[in-house]
């Protein structure tokens, strides 16, 4: 058996970022960025107001209260016409222009209106009180984000901000997904003896799409390695898929089709790995026309598919898209149950529900049997923990918890 971390490394040793490319921003939402971006544009454009209130000359409020008369008024969207003077005030609201000749704004609540003509300054302000400078925000000439940066929605909004209506990327991955079994049935007619309903593609296409790539359904396929053979060489030539993620098929039994085929038409490494559930998986690279394209055979048991998936094949899909975190976030937390295991060389990842102690700690109870069948309690999991080898871990002990799911992170109870 081969450790995790030992077959991680080599997996992504074969998953390097994809040539980068300029898409329109509104594609690039969770794509990493490929080169600096240098803004163009000053955000705010403008010095302008950020409150309700009155413009005036800071000087005219050194004694208060004073009253000033109101020359005008401007709002967001308008620029004044009139210019402040000694004496004298503009009404101006949030995001307006500052008009000529003031220096500060006093906030609305610290006012009194004296009809339409004046106001009652009602406490003194300094210059620049309340003014947002032009390019307080981006300065033009400013590198706002630098290459690595992923595209997450602030990101998004800042880009909108200085106009960058293109951005460099390393484009989306497209991964290819593809349930092999002569069992599996997915098209919701009664099961005949035998038969199970297909699971983990619907699982897989998801969790493909959560972690930022693009999720080609390829179906089910029939132990039939003649048929899996074309639908591989299709999804690569054809539909132009960057990876492939197969589900079944790569154990030791007789019908392990997905390892006959791969095993032909793909340079394939087998892997043990010491870890349960999820031990057998496999990696290689289909060589096709015009690219050379990684292929994961995930375990056919519905859990230990989704932990290949989250353990070895999602870092490699985000690091295919210039990811560097790559990787699902990871603490310490307390266990609050005693975990019995037998040493069997193997690190066990046991689906936990993690949630915030009343001590400020993250704790973690599992969540269900844990069997590699048994997806329902793994599906009420919000992270997952490494119960090393050995004889288990005691109620109170320290383990090391990996959040899964795109709601990461503990949970209020
Ligand atoms: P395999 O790895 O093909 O030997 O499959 C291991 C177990 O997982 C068997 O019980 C299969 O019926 C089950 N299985 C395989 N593929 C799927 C799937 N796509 N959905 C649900 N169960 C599956
Ligand atoms: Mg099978």
């Amino acid at each position: 058996m081969t450790p995790l971390e030992e077959v991680r490394e080599l997996v992504l040793t074969y998953c390097s970022p994809r040539a980068p490319k300029m898409v329109p921003r509104m594609n690039a939402r969770g794509l990493t960025l490929a080169s600096d971006v240098v803004a163009t544009e000053p955000v705010p454009p403008f010095a302008n107001t950020a409150v309700d209130g009155y413009a005036v000359i800071a000087a005219d409020t050194s004694r208060v209260p004073v009253e000033l008369r109101v020359i005008g008024e401007v709002a967001a969207g308008n620029v004044a016409t009139q210019s402040v003077q000694p004496g004298t005030a503009i009404r101006i609201m949030t995001g307006a222009p500052l008009p000529d000749g003031c220096d500060a704004i006093v906030m609305v609540e610290n006012t009194e209106r004296i009809g339409e003509e004046a106001v009652r300054i009602l406490t003194s302000v300094q210059a620049g009180d309340a003014v947002r400078l032009a390019g307080s925000d981006v300065s033009t000439g400013s590198t706002v984000f630098q290459a690595g940066t992923v595209i997450n929605p602030m990101v998004e909004g800042v880009l909108a901000s200085i106009n960058a209506q293109n951005v460099s990327v390393f484009p989306r991955v497209r991964v290819g997904v593809i349930s092999t079994g002569d069992e599996l049935i997915d098209d919701g007619s009664p099961l005949s003896p035998g038969q199970i309903r297909e699971s983990n593609r619907a699982m897989l296409l998801r969790v493909v799409a959560e972690a930022g790539a693009e999720a080609v359904d390829l179906g089910i396929v029939r132990d039939n390695e003649g048929v899996l053979e074309n639908e591989l060489m299709r999804a690569v030539n054809e539909l132009h898929c960057d990876a492939i993620v197969t589900s079944g098929g790569v154990s030791m039994g007789d019908y392990d089709i997905v390892k006959a085929v791969l095993g032909r038409i793909a340079s394939m490494k087998w892997f043990q790995i010491a870890m349960k559930p999820a031990k057998p998986f496999a990696f290689g690279t289909i060589n096709g026309t015009s690219a050379v394209v990684p292929v994961f055979g995930l375990p056919g048991n519905p859990v230990s598919s989704l932990m290949s998936f989250e353990l070895l094949a999602r870092p490699a899909i985000r690091t295919m898209m210039g990811m560097t975190h790559a990787f699902r976030p990871r603490v310490r937390a307390i266990v609050d149950e005693n975990v019995l295991r037998k040493p069997d060389g193997k690190v066990h990842f046991d689906r936990v529900h993690a949630h915030w102690g009343t001590d400020g700690r993250v704790h973690v109870s599992r969540t269900g049997p844990q069997g590699s069948h048994q997806l329902a309690a793994t599906s009420v999991a919000n992270a997952i923990m490494a119960v090393p080898d050995g004889d288990g871990v005691s109620a109170g002990e320290e383990v090391v918890v990996t959040f899964l799911g795109p709601d990461s992170g503990p949970s209020r109870r």
